[in-house]
């Protein structure tokens, strides 16, 4: 197998504004991995503050030597090898593992839905993001989303309510809520969410700092809706101590390091009565399809970071009435441009 690999940079549709920070660009390196004339693709994101970059992960990428091993279904073996080659660097590992992914899909000439056993009717609607802005660029992007069925709201700064007071003054569509750790105050953060409640919001993502474990399990055991872990959510070996914290995870695979353990984090979340959602990060299509085979699992998906750029050089899963739409093309089932 022959691994190559080149930085590439996605322009944003919009400014993205979270609680914490803004941009307009994210850095990716998109990946290769060729065997015996057939070409898989894999992509990593590098949201700045994630801590990974362009440099770090050509980096972890040069020093991955696959000429041990000759047979890309053997998976496990060479999945474990890209994880133990050093810590971290899980975008650049997921970016290995969906290429492997893309590739093996292509060698069974299966979707990885189908090869999982999944039906594609059971994928979910997909959220629609609505950044941090003024009013009227809210209402804008707001009437644009018509078509979806559901709508992800970026909160956490000091203009919540008049967030969600523009958006429903728009549309009676059900929200959710991602506040990136914005509320510090386990009582207000209570408030907040029995406010939330009233105006048709379904769960709230990530409401607290992550560090606030004990504010987090009480904020859950009080919360009238659903909790998701998100930014204190990395690895599989994460969700045992977020049992308790958390009414649900929040999977992506540029945390996940692929579509591997993305599959086992599902199992295990579910064997602890834990919900599920899959997310992404703005990425191409690319990483996009890989997250939307794995889709027909999960409770809710927030898979719209391919609509969120303009240079997206795969064409993929789409977005149809809102809902995730597999097609049937081996591996992740994508085609470039
Ligand atoms: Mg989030």
């Amino acid at each position: 197998m022959h691994l190559t690999f080149k930085p590439y940079e996605l322009q944003l549709k919009h400014t993205f504004t979270l609680a914490t920070s803004s941009r307009t660009t994210t850095p990716v390196m998109l990946t290769m991995l060729e065997h015996e004339g057939i070409t898989g693709y894999g992509e990593a994101s590098m949201p700045p503050y994630l801590g990974e970059s362009h440099e770090t992960v050509a980096r972890f990428l040069n020093k991955v030597n696959l000429s041990d091993f000759n047979d890309p279904l053997r998976m496990d073996e060479i999945l474990l090898y890209i994880d133990a080659i050093e810590p971290g660097n899980r975008a650049a590992k997921a970016s290995i593992d969906i290429a492997l992914h893309d590739l093996a899909g292509k060698i069974m000439n299966l979707p990885w839905y189908k090869i999982w056993g999944l039906n594609k009717e059971k994928t979910p609607y997909t959220t629609y993001t609505i950044g941090i802005d003024t009013k009227d660029v809210v209402i804008e992007k707001t009437r644009e989303a018509s078509d979806f069925k559901i709508l992800k709201v970026k909160l956490g700064r000091k203009n919540d309510k008049e967030m969600i007071e523009t958006i429903r003054s728009v549309t009676r569509m059900p929200l959710c809520v991602d506040a990136n750790q914005g509320w510090k105050d386990k009582y207000q953060a209570l408030d907040m969410i029995h406010w939330l409640n009233e105006q048709g919001i379904i769960f709230v993502e990530q409401p607290m700092p992550k560090e606030q474990t004990n504010d987090m399990a009480w904020l859950t055991a009080h919360s009238p809706l659903p909790t998701i872990a998100d930014e204190a959510f990395q690895r599989l070996s994460d969700i045992p101590k977020l049992k308790d914290l958390y009414s649900g995870i929040n999977i992506k695979l540029m945390k996940s390091t692929g579509m591997r353990e993305a599959k086992k984090m599902i199992d295990v979340a579910r064997a602890l009565n834990l919900k599920v959602m899959i997310g992404c990060m703005t990425e191409t299509s690319c990483a996009i399809s890989a997250a939307a085979q794995l889709s027909p699992l999960v409770d809710w998906a927030d898979l719209d970071g391919a609509l969120l750029i303009s240079n997206d050089i795969f064409k993929g899963m789409e977005v149809i009435n809102g809902k995730v739409t597999l097609n049937d093309l081996p591996g992740i089932g994508i085609k470039m441009r």
